[in-house]
């Protein structure tokens, strides 16, 4: 079954996940209420997947626990996320209800960063946004472009499901990086109709953000022109083009 974003906080999304008895997998619930509501009446979860320490991502577990006495919470080895009972790391296979995750190590973000694969779906938590990557509070740019190759090699037609709608913000940095991108253009066009129509700009396909995203484009031709003409001077290579963009889009004001 298709996941389902909840809304929750100012903009995040908390990801459902729900098998054919309604058993749901919770990912990132940064907010008890949204998930209490949506569960009301449906059968015990399988667990909680975290992707990492950040409050907006585990700030509802406790009370989830409190409902659902038990609960497996999986998340990265990280004492900031003291909540946890059960530990993954890159390379191991989670098998819950009807689904086998695949745990990738993402760190960029955090340095704890994991993301969660299966059957065409990514929960890749603030790595890889729609349009956009998440910041470098703890990681270096040549960690979060290792983290993001390892994601854009997934499947075309995976679903990308993170976890911010930040969708329309990272697209006016993303117009003046790549302008003459008719892919991009598209996606736009496209994300702006959702957000009129009050429904999430997600999940996006992965094949679609390899197209559009320009922190999945760091080496192509004319973002590297552009980042040139930004830097003022010749890219070197691809860690400091995706620094430079980085840099550039911390500093961006649309
Ligand atoms: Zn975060
Ligand atoms: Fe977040």
């Amino acid at each position: 079954m298709r996941p389902q974003p909840l809304p929750a906080l100012d903009d995040n999304y908390i990801w459902l996940l729900r098998d054919a008895a309604g058993r749901a997998v919770i990912v990132d619930p940064g907010d008890a209420l949204p998930v209490l509501e949506a569960l009301d009446g449906a059968p015990t979860p399988h667990a909680i997947l975290v992707t990492h320490h950040h409050p907006d991502h585990v700030g509802g577990i406790p009370a989830l626990l409190d409902r659902w006495p038990g609960l497996p919470v999986l998340a990265p080895e990280d004492p900031r996320i003291a909540v946890a009972s059960q530990r993954v790391c890159g390379g191991d296979q989670v098998a819950l209800g009807p689904w086998t995750f695949s745990v990738l190590d993402v760190p960029g973000h955090t340095r704890s960063h994991v993301a969660y694969a299966t059957d065409g779906l990514l929960f890749c938590g603030d790595t890889l946004f729609s349009l956009g990557c998440g910041r470098l509070f703890e990681g270096t740019p040549a960690q979060m472009l290792a983290s993001l190759d390892a994601l854009a090699a997934l499947p075309g037609e995976t679903l990308v499901c993170c976890t911010h709608e930040y969708t329309l913000a990272n697209a006016a940095f993303a117009l003046v990086v790549d302008p003459g991108n008719a892919d991009l253009q598209a996606r736009v066009a496209e994300a702006r109709g959702q957000r009129a129509a009050g429904a999430p700009t997600l999940p996006p396909t992965l094949a679609s953000e390899r197209a559009c995203n320009p922190f999945l484009r760091s080496r192509a031709p004319a973002v590297r022109e552009a980042l040139s003409r930004q830097a003022g001077h010749p890219i070197a290579d691809d860690v400091e083009a995706f620094a430079c963009l980085r840099r550039w889009k911390d500093g961006f004001r649309g």
